[in-house]
C-alpha cells in the first residue's frame, strides 16, 4: 500500500456495517463482519463511502437551480477560485486557516495525526505537516488535487456524519469553512465528537454569516460577478449553501463542546461579527454523561 502506516492505522471503522472492523488488505481494507472494501482509486484516494447514505437531504438540492449554481461554482474553481486566487480576497479567504493553524501549534501536546473533515481541494494542508494529516471529503475530484498537491497526505472519501474511525481514536479533528454547509450538522458535530478522544481538541473555523461583512462582499464581489456569468441570484444560492449562519453553528456546537477559544479574524482585535470574515473555534469534547446524550 503507498500511504504513510501510521495514517492507515487508524482507518478502522466500517462505514457499512459500524463494526471497528476494518483490517489491511493487499490492496484494500477490508470488514472482517461484513466484508467491505475500501479501495484506493488510480490517484491514490481511499474510498471509504457506504453503499448509501441513510440521511435524507431536501429535495431542493437536487433541483434545476442548485444544480445550475453547482456548475457555476464548478466552472468558478476551475477557472482559479477569486477568493483564494486573488491576493486581496486569499487574505480575507484564509484568515480562518490562519488561526486554526496557530490555535494547533498553541495545543499542549502537538497531535500526531490531524483530520481535516471536508478538506476540499486542500488549503488548510499549507500550512501544516502534512505527513500527520488525513483529509476528508465527498468529493473525489477535490481529493485527486489534494494527492497531486500533497501527496503525504491521506485522502479519504467520506460522509462528514460517517467516519470510518473507531470513538476516541483522534486527537485533532479539523474543518476549515464548512459547517456552515452541512444540512445535518448536529450529526456531523455528534460525529465528530464521538471519533475525538477525550483529551482530543476540534478546531474549526466558519464565515461570519449573519453579519454585514459578508452582505457587503456579497453586494460588491460575488453578488455582481454570479448574476453577470451566471444569472444566479447570490442571495437564493447562499440560503441554500450556507444553511447555518454563524450565530446557529456556534449554539449547536455548544452542546457536544467545550468551547474553550473563540477568535475573529482578520481584525483580530476587534471581536465584531460585522467587520470580520471568520470565526476560528478551539472546542474540545464535552464528557459522555452531558445531558444530550440519550440515556
Ligand atoms: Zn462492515
Amino acid at each position: 500500500m503507498r500511504q504513510d502506516h501510521k495514517l492507515l492505522s487508524l482507518v478502522t471503522r466500517c462505514v457499512e456495517c459500524a463494526g471497528n472492523t476494518m483490517t489491511p488488505g493487499a490492496d484494500a481494507l477490508v470488514c472482517g463482519a461484513c466484508g467491505y472494501r475500501y479501495e484506493f482509486s488510480d490517484d491514490g484516494v481511499l474510498r471509504a463511502l457506504p453503499r448509501t447514505s441513510e440521511l435524507r437531504v431536501p429535495a431542493f438540492y437536487q433541483s434545476r437551480f442548485y444544480r445550475r449554481w453547482m456548475s457555476a461554482w464548478e466552472d468558478m474553481v476551475q477557472k482559479g477560485w477569486v477568493i483564494y486566487e486573488r491576493p486581496f480576497y486569499r487574505f480575507f479567504s484564509m484568515s480562518g486557516h490562519r488561526k486554526m493553524r496557530s490555535l494547533i501549534a498553541g495545543l499542549p501536546h502537538p497531535p500526531e495525526v490531524i483530520v481535516d473533515i471536508g478538506c476540499g481541494d486542500g488549503q488548510l494542508f499549507d500550512l501544516l505537516d502534512q505527513r500527520r494529516c488525513i483529509g476528508i471529503d465527498r468529493n473525489a475530484a477535490f481529493l485527486t488535487r489534494v494527492k497531486h498537491r500533497y501527496p503525504d497526505v491521506l485522502a479519504v472519501q467520506a460522509d462528514f456524519n460517517n467516519l470510518p474511525f473507531a470513538p476516541g481514536s483522534i486527537a485533532c479533528c479539523t474543518s476549515a469553512h464548512v459547517l456552515e454547509h452541512l444540512y445535518h450538522l448536529a450529526e456531523g458535530l455528534e460525529e465528530v465528537r464521538r471519533v475525538l478522544a477525550p483529551a482530543g481538541a476540534f478546531i474549526f473555523s466558519i464565515p461570519t454569516e449573519g453579519g454585514w461583512g459578508w452582505e457587503l462582499g456579497r453586494l460588491l464581489v460575488t453578488g455582481p460577478r454570479l448574476r453577470r456569468n451566471y444569472r444566479l441570484n447570490v442571495h437564493e444560492v447562499m440560503a441554500i449553501e450556507h444553511i447555518n449562519d454563524a450565530r446557529r453553528v456556534l449554539q449547536f456546537a455548544r452542546f457536544y463542546f467545550d468551547i474553550r477559544m473563540k477568535k475573529y479574524a482578520p481584525l483580530s482585535f476587534l471581536p465584531v461579527m460585522a467587520i470580520n470574515s471568520s470565526i476560528t473555534v478551539l472546542a474540545s469534547p464535552l464528557a459522555g454523561d452531558h445531558e444530550l446524550r440519550p440515556e
